[in-house]
């Protein structure tokens, strides 16, 4: 690790995914500070118009760069459905059309997905997270976690699509259900930070 790099600003807002990234990153960067968007003077966010989550996530880690001059981290995430050629994607968290609510979010893969049967109703999780350096240089990871949507919201925990969500991994629970840790565990999010944190310390001490 760079001596020079003591603070890392993570271009997020959400609380959940914030809490997600701090306790992975922190765990592989001792020493390093986290400040989310709300620890930066504010600034203007890029609309996130591009077709994939890469792009996406580079797209907000640049801007956070050009923006605070530390180190950058962002993500880029969404729901891809079989039955749905890949949708929502990276339409994810304003699928239903602003403002961003869960809940209508839901509502609308239930209906969209009404006449789908069981076994087409396959889906999963993408998570790119970015880091840019303010001397221009860029990693980009994905992960993934593959399940399948149910017919009916269920679970208190996780946000977004998790109360329709059953991964693979952990048949009968909604990613909804898992504990936090669990959640991390086996995470599209967790898989791509548990990638990242290894080349983060090298990628940031060149
Ligand atoms: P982003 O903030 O642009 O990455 O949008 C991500 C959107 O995808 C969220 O608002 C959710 O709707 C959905 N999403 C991403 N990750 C998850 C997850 O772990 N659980 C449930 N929904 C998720």
């Amino acid at each position: 690790m760079s001596a020079s790099v003591t603070r890392l600003h993570l271009a997020s807002r959400n609380a959940k995914k914030i809490g997600e990234m701090e306790r992975i990153i922190a765990a592989h960067l001792p020493g390093v500070e986290i400040v989310g968007l709300d620890g930066v003077a504010a600034y203007d966010e890029p609309v996130e118009d591009e077709p994939t989550f890469a792009g996406n996530a580079l797209l907000k880690a640049r801007a956070g760069v050009a923006a605070t001059g530390l180190a950058t981290v962002a993500d880029d995430s969404g729901l891809c459905v079989d039955a749905l050629n890949g949708m929502p994607g990276v339409l994810s968290a304003r699928w239903a059309g602003p403002p961003k609510d869960d809940a209508r979010n839901n509502e609308l893969l239930l209906a969209q997905l009404a006449d789908v049967p069981d076994v087409r109703r396959g889906a999963h999780f993408v998570c790119a997270v970015a880091v840019v350096t303010p001397d221009g240089r860029e990693l980009v990871v994905e992960g993934r976690m593959d399940g399948t949507i149910l017919r009916e919201v269920r679970g208190e925990g996780g946000f977004g699509y998790d109360v329709l969500f059953v991964t693979d991994e952990r048949p009968g629970l909604t990613t909804a259900e898992l504990s936090r840790d669990d959640k991390d565990a086996i995470s599209h999010r967790g898989h791509a930070l548990r990638d990242l944190a290894p080349q983060l310390a090298d990628f940031l001490a060149r």
